[in-house]
């Protein structure tokens, strides 16, 4: 007699990893990242993984990778103990309803689930959603070292290993006139061997937006990613409706109402899809399914993940359709540490989809043990003495 799989153990754990150079956002420098990884263990032996990471701690959104473990481990483990982990979407409805939004600690439990259940049956996630189109996706690079000259020297070496040539210029810190000469610098420099996009993480105001968009189509720019703030939707719209050049969402989408709001609004032409902002494989699905009906672009967001949460990514945009924008799923390469048993395979301007089953990825525990938050190795800061008496 066959007994239904049950759900055994949930383990959460952080693991803190160097950047290879300084990465300057608008609202924040990186110097290192931080995963929360979750492995769920179940009854028939299968163990399934899946990563939540944000960018700069608290500095893009309202999660973090420690929020993240303390939302799992108190309100969604004990839900999900002596569960049936095969029905991953009626599973999922379930949490949802007892655990708002946190969409980044949910989107980490469906891919550890759907990892799981890809192993159990022998299938890679991306056929769970059907199957992939591709099984290679065009992979851009972000150049965020705050320097042109490092910038332009860093595209090409991309382009010498043929590593990436479509590039994301994180803008928004400096003033307008200086962002579009270091945009201008580097379009001049890789002239038609790369695409150069430009991130402003919403720093501009409408008006000042307006003036930079003109600007920047005139270097020969070819799209400005979430300019405004993302509830300036109105806002939105009159950029897009303007430009010349796509204006694209990523703040802006939380899932497929959010999506919904903006494609009804025209209120961007590309949507930047993130699994963990829409709040999991499944709703980035629907927000792609929404771009798909408005004619809207679609571009394979990153939150600047792990090879755990990149590969979930992959799996799912390879099976769109059209993703005429490519993705931008580095963010492995942003790390010094390789955390794969097997690293992935990044050339030809372009990541290899993993074709085993479920994530197709396994981690290699040394390395994860080394970098453990709580394990041995972890830096100890001892707290400063207090000063006593009067
Ligand atoms: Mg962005």
């Amino acid at each position: 007699m066959t007994t239904s799989p049950k759900i055994e153990h949930i383990e959460t754990f952080l693991v803190d990893l160097p950047t290879i150079r300084p990465h300057k956002l608008s609202m924040t420098v990186m110097s290192g990242q931080t995963l929360m990884i979750v492995r769920i263990r179940c009854s028939d032996g299968v163990v399934g993984i899946g990563e939540g990471t944000t960018i700069g701690g608290l500095n893009y959104g309202a999660e973090s990778p420690e929020s993240m473990k303390l939302t799992i481990d108190t309100y969604i483990t004990p839900f999900l103990l002596r569960k049936d982990p095969r029905n991953v979407g009626p599973l999922m409805a379930a949490i949802a309803k007892s655990v708002r939004d946190n969409h980044f600690a949910k989107c980490a439990i469906e891919t550890a689930l759907l990892d799981a259940q890809g192993k159990r049956i022998g299938l890679s996630v991306a056929d769970l959603f059907g199957g992939r189109f591709v099984d290679r996706l065009p992979c851009a690079w972000t150049l965020a070292s705050g320097d042109t000259a490092k910038d332009i020297a860093e595209a090409e070496e991309m382009l010498g290993r043929r590593r990436h040539n479509i590039f994301k210029l994180k803008i928004g810190r400096s003033a307008v006139k200086t962002d579009v000469a270091h945009v201008a610098a580097i379009k001049k420099a890789v002239a038609d061997r790369a695409s150069v996009r430009v991130d402003v993480n919403q720093a501009w105001s409408e008006a000042a937006a307006a003036g930079a968009i003109r600007a920047l189509e005139d270097v020969g720019c070819d799209l400005v990613e979430q300019p405004i703030s993302a509830a300036n939707i109105g806002g939105m719209a009159r950029l897009s409706a303007r430009a010349r050049i796509p204006i694209m969402a990523d703040e802006a989408l939380h899932g497929p109402e959010t999506a919904f709001a903006y494609a009804s609004n025209a209120a961007a032409d590309v949507f930047a899809l993130k699994i963990a902002q829409s709040g999991g494989l499944y709703a980035a699905a629907r927000v792609a399914a929404i771009a798909d009906a408005a004619d809207i672009g679609l571009y394979g967001g990153t939150m600047l993940e792990g090879a755990v949460a990149s590969v979930a990514s992959a799996h799912l945009f390879a099976t769109f359709p059209k993703l005429e924008w490519g993705t931008e799923l580095f963010g492995p390469l942003l790390l010094t540490e390789e955390i794969l048993t097997e690293p992935l395979d990044y050339s030809d301007f372009s990541l290899k989809v993993p074709t085993g089953p479920g994530l197709g990825i396994a981690l290699d525990e040394n390395r994860i043990a080394k970098f453990r938050r709580d394990g041995v190795n972890r830096k100890v800061h001892p707290m400063p003495a207090l000063k006593t008496g009067s």
